[in-house]
């Protein structure tokens, strides 16, 4: 299976009402790691590329390239995405470089630019085939769909999607950025309300600190593009920890970057399942979720 749009991945899963699974990939053994897991459960994968990832890397090309090539290497569907895009440069070179799609993230802009810059790349993306997602929180918010408490309006976020044309929006309700336990509580509501006033999926960012079960409802509400990465990077580095700590002599670096790969494979192959598996054994909760959607 070759390196896939991920619009056909985010259609397919929004059509079948399940999760699009979209995982960071940090460095290559992650990206390793995540098309492992993707093998194995023979679930597809959207591999996601931060503006922060290819910052560490100091250039976009070697991490972009090295991801795009393990994904046309790889048995399953994987698509390769530029995630929280502030630089307009580097939306270009990743299209350009084969990538499918971006997230553009303006947020930080005020409301009007934020809407004429997403607008313009939108368009830029559109003539070359490539998908376009981006966010939206509180009109006027700083921290756009992360800052805590605050959520999507229904009726903004419509006006929003029409004024840019982008094809899939980031919404605030109720998860926050990098949280480190896995205990957020999701406005299951005002997703349903959003699922049915917007014509594009929905993404939900922060979702490390959301919980298997809610995770699940909030699929099953209306949700589609699920964004997991502080939560791999914690098992990655936690196995890593593990094995220096048992081994204080250890020198060579592939012996404790391996079981930290394989660990990151086993709970992105869990993930894929709890997103990937269409909710059949309903909890009150997904009852209610599935007679409102
Ligand atoms: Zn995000």
């Amino acid at each position: 299976m070759p390196l896939v749009p991920t619009a056909s991945i985010v259609d397919a899963a929004r059509a079948a009402r399940v999760g699009a699974a979209a995982f960071n990939v940090i460095h290559l053994e992650t990206a390793e790691a995540l098309v492992t897991a993707a093998e194995r459960t023979g679930h597809p994968l959207i591999l996601q590329l931060s503006e922060n990832c290819i910052r560490y890397h100091g250039s976009l090309l070697p991490i972009t390239r090295a991801t795009l090539a393990l994904a046309e290497e790889s048995t399953a569907p994987i698509a390769v995405h530029l995630d929280h895009i502030t630089e307009t440069e580097l939306v270009h070179r990743g299209i350009t470089a084969g990538v499918a799609s971006v997230m553009v993230d303006a947020s930080a802009l005020p409301y009007e630019q934020n809407v004429t810059t997403t607008a313009t790349l939108t368009a830029w993306c559109h003539e070359r085939g490539a998908y376009v997602e981006a966010e939206l929180g509180e009109v006027g918010g700083k921290d756009g769909v992360h800052a805590p408490g605050v959520r999507t309006d229904p009726g903004e976020a419509l006006a929003f999607v029409r004024a840019t044309g982008v094809d899939a929006l980031a919404v605030a309700v109720g998860s926050s950025h990098a949280m480190r336990e896995r205990t957020a509580e999701l406005d299951k509501d005002l997703i349903t309300a959003l699922r049915r006033t917007l014509p594009v999926p929905l993404v939900l960012h922060g979702s490390s600190g959301v919980p298997d079960d809610e995770l699940r409802r909030a699929i099953a509400a209306g949700m589609t593009k699920i964004n997991i990465s502080t939560h791999l990077v914690s098992v990655f580095t936690s196995s890593i920890r593990r094995t220096l700590d048992a081994d204080p002599a250890l020198i060579d670096s592939r012996k404790y970057v391996k079981p930290a790969r394989e660990a990151v494979a086993q709970e992105a192959a869990r993930l894929l399942e709890v997103l990937s598996t269409p909710v059949t054994v309903p909890t009150p909760q997904t009852v209610e979720a599935t007679v409102r959607g």
